[in-house]
């Protein structure tokens, strides 16, 4: 993450920016050589690097000592609050009791309780539950339980993938050969044979603007029957999208296009992944996009959010009928040759556990819906200022995009992510569109606190810096 340098005049509250002298926080700026930095411009970072040294509830504390509300939920996962204290505490109580215990023709208690606890939290028959530790290795793993469940059918002419244009997928071959970014895929090679993609839902024209999901774009489903009958639909195993593609801009569904791709799916035999990484775990203000649409998908794929951020975890959920295909085979043979050393981690489990909690008993994911129509109201009420080109939302998922600058070496979005941690808030620069998803223990207050920021960093950066 590149965070600017804040000018002091523009610090948040002195309640909120004037550490002790002995504060813990207060970190000297560590040997920086020898991390290559993921999805980071390394040198210029490390030319000017601001360090994130401590987190609560809904802030970040900077190696400055600035406190800044963050809007994001960490990379859209912290959905719970940082360092919530359910999630803190079941950490601290599993570390005294099993730190770390095989799931290969092993298994440990936990592991099968949040898996049980899981499948009740999913929608219809999503009755199974595969551990990974990332969004990445759920999205590979979701992929190959695709091809494999048709083999396991005695079809093994199934092997095409169909992703979609502008979805984000994670960033192994299997994910990025799916994904529809071409600057994540052109630098490494070949990718998966036989992967085609559908076209972007995104309508700048007819739907700029719209609150939840668009009106314009169901027709969009209809080129996945085209595909079909280019590819043979007997050669297709699975299409994978995501509900609302998070990574490049915040884009809801248009009404009526996640169901008409289920019912297309349905005809010709093709499995659904909803890969759910971001609008998972109550991010729409529902359990999952799945239940707030009312689409079954196949497979959902899940990280981010399942464990508050705390402990890397993801995990796929599957449908009975997927799943038990696989339960026939000969008696004692492995069913999927499949698996992480640390699928099901002991810690990942408990912070995950937690978590539910988190989300069922103090009621967040209910907060998450009930503040939505609020972030809404907010963020449109920027519309007309200049350069805001768009803004989309979805439950506590939102974007507001800006007209580029005409060439320079930052992106209006990037100039506006700065203006904004300046003025002590953190957002997320996708392209030019800034990225909202915070934490569901957002107050109206901080919300308003996020808008106003947003607009002052508009009106701000309407020139390009020199
Ligand atoms: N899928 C989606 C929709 C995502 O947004 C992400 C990450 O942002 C991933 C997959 C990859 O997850 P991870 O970074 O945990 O591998």
């Amino acid at each position: 993450m590149v965070i600017a340098q804040a000018p002091s005049s523009s610090q948040p509250s002195s309640s909120r920016s004037a550490p002790a002298a002995d504060d813990p926080a207060l970190v000297g700026t560590p040997p920086m050589g020898a991390f290559w930095m993921p999805f980071t411009a390394n040198r210029k970072f490390k030319q000017s690097p601001q360090l994130i040294v401590g987190a609560e509830g809904m802030h970040y504390r900077l190696a400055d000592g600035r406190l800044v509300l963050d809007a994001i939920a960490g990379l859209w996962c912290v959905n719970a609050g940082h360092r919530n204290p359910r999630v803190t505490a079941a950490l601290k109580a599993q570390i005294d009791v099993l730190d770390y215990a095989s799931n290969f023709q092993s298994g440990h208690p936990a592991a099968f309780e949040l898996a049980a606890r899981l499948a009740d939290f999913a929608p219809g028959d999503l009755n199974h539950v595969f551990f990974t530790n990332s969004g990445s290795e759920s999205v590979d793993t979701a992929l190959k339980i695709a091809v494999a469940y048709h083999r396991a059918r005695g079809d093994a002419g199934r092997y095409r993938l169909i992703g979609r244009e502008r979805d984000y997928h994670g960033v192994s071959f299997g994910g990025i050969s799916v994904s529809g970014i071409g600057r994540q895929r052109s630098t490494f090679g070949p990718l998966l044979n036989g992967v085609d993609h559908l076209p972007t839902t995104h309508d700048p024209v007819r739907n700029a603007f719209s609150r939840g999901e668009p009106v314009h774009g169901i027709e969009k489903a209809d080129a996945l029957e085209a595909m079909l009958v280019l590819h043979d639909p007997s050669t297709v195993a699975a299409v994978i999208v995501e509900p609302v593609a998070g990574s490049t801009g915040v884009l809801p569904p248009p009404q009526g296009y996640l169901r008409r791709l289920r019912e297309i799916c349905d005809r010709h035999g093709v499995l659904l992944i909803f890969d759910e990484v971001i609008t998972g775990f109550g991010r729409l203000g529902a359990n999952f996009a799945a239940d707030l649409t009312g689409v079954l998908p196949d497979l959902i794929t899940a990280a981010k959010g399942l464990s508050n951020g705390a402990v890397p975890m993801g995990a796929v959920l599957v449908r009975d009928g997927v799943h038990d295909a696989f339960m026939h085979g000969a008696a004692g043979s492995v069913e999927l040759m499949h698996g992480y050393t640390y699928s099901g981690h002991p810690l990942a489990c408990a912070a995950a556990s937690a978590t539910l909690d988190a989300y069922l008993e103090d009621g967040l994911i209910a907060q998450a819906a009930a503040l939505s129509p609020y972030l809404e109201d907010g963020l449109h009420a920027l519309r007309g200022l200049p350069g805001v080109i768009d803004v989309r939302n979805l439950g506590l998922l939102a974007g507001v995009e800006l007209a580029p600058y005409a060439g320079g070496t930052m992106t209006r979005g990037q100039a506006v992510a700065q203006q904004c941690l300046a003025r002590g808030v953190m957002v997320r620069a996708v392209g030019d569109t800034i990225a909202l998803s915070p934490p569901f223990t957002i107050s109206r207050a901080q919300i308003d606190e996020i808008v106003d920021t947003l607009r002052a960093a508009i009106l701000n950066t309407v020139d390009q810096p020199s």
